[in-house]
C-alpha cells in the first residue's frame, strides 16, 4: 500500500470507499493519479464478515447515533437510526444485494410523467436515459451484471422455482432471477456464487460486486492509492482563493489529523456527503461547501419498498437461501420494473 505524506498536495482526497469513491479510487490510480482514501469505518474481508444477520449488522452498518423527527413510521420506529447504510471499507457495496437495474425513460422525467407534488420539490432529471447508456454499459461490464455482455443469470433457488411457476401460470411475461452483480460464473479473478444466501452480510465467496475486493485492490496493486480506514473526515478546508485545499480527519485513535490536497471528492452516501459540505461552512461559503443552491441537505428521498409476503403450501428443502437467487421481475399487468426479492424463511 502506497503511503503519501500529509503535506502532500498533489493528492487527490477521496472521503468514502464505497460504490463512488472505491470506483473513483481505482480508475483515478489507474489513470497514475495519486490518491488518498479516507474511509470513516474499519477494513473486513471474507474472512472477517460473519454469516448472522444482527452480528454482520453491527459489523457494517453506520450506527453512530443519528436523529429523526416528524410522524412517519420510522421516526417512531428508528428515532436513532433512520437509515441503513455502512460504515466499513467498501461501504454499502459490503452489504447491497446487488440488483443492479436501469432507470426506464419515465424515471428521468418525475415531474413531466406525474406532475407537481405539492410541499416537494419535484424536477425532471437533467440528463437523459439515452445519455447515460453508456455509462450503465461500462458499469455493467465492471460489475459483470447477469444477463448483460453475454452473462448468464444467476441460478434459480426453489422458493423461485415455485414462484416462476406460480407467475407464469398467471401470466406474467418476464419472471427471471434479474440483473445482479453477482457472478453467476467465475469473472473478474473472482468465483461463481455459491448461493450461500448472506448477501447482505459480506459475500463470503466475493461473488458479489463489492468495491473492498475488486476496485480497492486493483486501485492498492498500481502504487497510486494510500487507503487509510477508520480515518473520520470533520472538515474539508479551502484557501483564501476560495479553493479546497485539503481536509481534517479524526484517525482510529481519535487524534486530528490535516491531509493535503489539490481536488476533494465527497463520496459519504446521501447522508454524510452533505453533512460534511455544511459542517465546512467559512466565513467565506457561510452556507457550506457547494451550496450556493441553498440545495445541500435538502430533497431527501428514501428507497422505497414494498412487501409483499407470502406462504408456501408446502416446506421447501434449502430454505437457507436467503436473498439474491430469487429476484424476480414482474413487467406484465402494468407494473413498472419492481422487483421482487424472496427472503427465504423456514415454514
Ligand atoms: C441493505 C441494502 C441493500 C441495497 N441493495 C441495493 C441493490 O440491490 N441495488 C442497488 O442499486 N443499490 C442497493 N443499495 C444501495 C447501494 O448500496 C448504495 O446506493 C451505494 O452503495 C451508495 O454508494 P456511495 O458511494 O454513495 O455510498 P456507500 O457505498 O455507502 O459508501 C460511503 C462510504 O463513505 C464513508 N463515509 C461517510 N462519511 C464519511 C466521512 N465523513 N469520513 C470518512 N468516510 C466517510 C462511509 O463509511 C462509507 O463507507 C442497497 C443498500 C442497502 C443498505
Ligand atoms: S448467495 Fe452468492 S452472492 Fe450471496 S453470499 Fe452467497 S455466494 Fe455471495
Amino acid at each position: 500500500m502506497a503511503k503519501f505524506d500529509q503535506g502532500d498536495d498533489s493528492v487527490v482526497v477521496i472521503i468514502g470507499s464505497g460504490a463512488g469513491g472505491g470506483t473513483l479510487a481505482n480508475e483515478l490510480a489507474q489513470k497514475g493519479i495519486k490518491v488518498v482514501v479516507l474511509e470513516a469505518g474499519a477494513m473486513q474481508s471474507n474472512a472477517t464478515f460473519i454469516n448472522d444477520e444482527w452480528k454482520s449488522f453491527s459489523q457494517l452498518a453506520w450506527l453512530d447515533p443519528r436523529t429523526t423527527s416528524g410522524t412517519w413510521r420510522v421516526a417512531k420506529d428508528f428515532s436513532g437510526l433512520p437509515a441503513w447504510v455502512c460504515k466499513t471499507v467498501g461501504g454499502t457495496t459490503t452489504h447491497w444485494a446487488g440488483a443492479s437495474l436501469r432507470l426506464q425513460e419515465h424515471e428521468f422525467k418525475a415531474r413531466t410523467t406525474y406532475g407537481d407534488i405539492k410541499g416537494a420539490n419535484l424536477m425532471d432529471w437533467p440528463v437523459t436515459l439515452k445519455e447515460l447508456e453508456p455509462y450503465y454499459a461500462k458499469a455493467e461490464d465492471k460489475m459483470g451484471v447477469t444477463r448483460t455482455n453475454g452473462i448468464p443469470g444467476l441460478p434459480g433457488n426453489n422458493n423461485f422455482k415455485v414462484m416462476y411457476a406460480g407467475a407464469t401460470k398467471l401470466g406474467y411475461k418476464e419472471v427471471h432471477t434479474g440483473n445482479m452483480a453477482i457472478n453467476s460464473q467465475p469473472r473478474d479473478d473472482r468465483g461463481r456464487c455459491l448461493q450461500l444466501g448472506f448477501c447482505f452480510q459480506g459475500c463470503k465467496s466475493g461473488a458479489k460486486w463489492s468495491t473492498l475486493y475488486t476496485e480497492l485492490p486493483k486501485a492498492e496493486k498500481t502504487g497510486n492509492m494510500d487507503l487509510r480506514p477508520e480515518s473520520h473526515v470533520t472538515r474539508i478546508e479551502h484557501s483564501t482563493a476560495g479553493l479546497v485545499n485539503g481536509v481534517v480527519y479524526f484517525d482510529k485513535d481519535g487524534k486530528e489529523q490535516r491531509q493535503k490536497a489539490r481536488i476533494v471528492c465527497v463520496a459519504g452516501n446521501s447522508i454524510e456527503t452533505p453533512r460534511l459540505l455544511l459542517l465546512s461552512a467559512s466565513n467565506m461559503f457561510k452556507d457550506g461547501l457547494a451550496n450556493s443552491s441553498g440545495q445541500v441537505g435538502r430533497n431527501y428521498m428514501r428507497h422505497m419498498t414494498g412487501s409483499v409476503y407470502g406462504t408456501f403450501g408446502t416446506a421447501l428443502p434449502h430454505l437457507s437461501l436467503k436473498l439474491v437467487l430469487s429476484v424476480t421481475r414482474l413487467l406484465s399487468r402494468g407494473m413498472s420494473s419492481p422487483t421482487i426479492h424472496m427472503p427465504a424463511r423456514r415454514v
